[in-house]
């Protein structure tokens, strides 16, 4: 088969008349992105966001101009705010909103809370739904939005398998499971599909995956972040509009350098940090009940308190907790009794206080976020 090359999307996308000057897209240096693997193609067309309904139309046209380049198996082009983008304001101008960037509410959704950690394998996924599962059983409506597009975890955390519908043929229905609606590439990528995405094509991906879908009307969020402090996760927490982070951390030294690095990257971007909570804490030996702090338990708590962020709570190192998370049945929902499941829902309660304005510093901390 002809390997597409990316001369010829660009060609291709020559076509396409950008509403403006009269010149087509890529002349006017609005494609961004570019992506071109094994047949698949990806790319960014940057707008004005004001104008998106009217870029709708561009957008598809764009899309069926690279589809039929012979060898062109998939193409997705999506919409993204150009870089100069200045935010616009309902309701007249909003005191401290972050100066130059537009953040772009998702419908019907509250809250949106990152976890976050400074590097993978520390139990991000788990601890991101168990505290979503806490949250529902608190009687919030929740969703986890899967934002590890090269790694998900929720599908099999959550034990959902199968492809998201979209009646309307627009938009995709969250996918749900014990009362938590979840959204996922791993719903949408067979497991063996190389990704191709990078850079900006992460944040579009994402994107996609926030608003391209029915959520319904959420309280909370809960994005179960891409491991590490790289480009993707900066852009993120910069443009999704974050009422706060959680970051999460084993106690290690190590890890919490990384942690430290996770904290650093939010406090950037002006994101309140809600707390850091410490996994892996301790081993409780399941046939003892002996308590040992393999990893030099207690650091996280340290740190948080040195560097002047709540310390949300701690989860030991039980097997119980990976069997459950793995076995899609987070131990939340398998057993709301254990003390786990109870430290799971103390942290959970503490981060609901926060979004709901009964912590004041929190609170005054939020960011504005504006409409477009
Ligand atoms: P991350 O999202 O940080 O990469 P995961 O949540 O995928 O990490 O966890 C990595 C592995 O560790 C998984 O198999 C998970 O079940 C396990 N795990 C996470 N937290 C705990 C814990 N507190 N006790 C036992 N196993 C855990």
């Amino acid at each position: 088969m002809a390997s597409v090359s990316e001369e010829q999307v660009l060609g291709a996308l020559k076509s396409i008349n950008g509403l403006e000057n009269n010149d087509n897209i890529v002349s006017l240096g609005m494609i961004s992105g570019l992506v071109v693997k094994d047949g698949n193609v990806g790319f960014a067309i940057e707008i004005d966001p004001k104008r998106a309904d009217a870029y709708e139309n561009v957008r598809k046209a764009a899309e069926n101009a690279v589809d039929a380049i012979p060898g062109v198996l998939s193409v997705t082009a999506v919409l993204t705010a150009h870089k100069d983008a200045q935010p616009t304001q309902q309701g007249g101008p909003q005191q401290g909103a972050p100066q130059g960037r537009a953040k772009q509410m998702v419908p019907g959704v509250q809250h949106i809370v990152a976890v976050a950690s400074g590097k993978g394998g520390v139990g991000k996924s788990t601890v991101a739904t168990n505290i979503a599962l806490a949250l529902s059983g608190a009687g919030h409506s929740v969703g986890i939005l899967d934002a590890d597009i090269y790694g998900p975890s929720q599908p099999r955390m959550m034990g959902i398998s199968g492809k998201p519908q979209s009646p309307d043929g627009e938009r995709l229905e969250a996918m749900q499971n014990h009362g938590v609606k979840v959204m996922s590439m791993g719903f949408l990528v067979p497991e063996d599909t190389p990704m191709i995405w990078r850079g900006p094509m992460v944040m579009s991906a994402l994107q996609q995956l926030m608003r391209d879908v029915n959520w319904g009307a959420l309280d909370v969020m809960i994005v179960d972040m891409p491991p590490g402090t790289g480009d993707a996760q900066l852009t993120m927490a910069q443009d999704v509009p974050l009422a706060g982070a959680v970051i999460v951390s084993t106690p290690q030294d190590i890890a919490l350098l990384d942690a430290r690095k996770g904290l650093n990257m939010f406090r950037k971007v002006e994101v309140p940090v809600l707390g850091i909570i410490e996994n892996m804490s301790y081993f409780s030996c399941p046939h003892c009940g002996e308590r040992t702090d393999i990893f030099s338990h207690g650091g996280a708590h340290k740190e948080a308190d040195q560097l002047g962020v709540d310390f949300l709570g701690e989860i030991p190192l039980d097997i119980a907790i990976r069997e459950t998370s793995d076995g899609g049945t987070p131990i939340v929902v398998s057993d709301p009794d254990s003390p786990h499941s109870k430290a799971f829902r103390a942290i959970a309660d503490t981060i609901w206080e926060k979004l709901s304005g009964g912590d004041q510093e929190t609170k005054r901390a939020m960011p504005n976020i504006v409409m477009q």
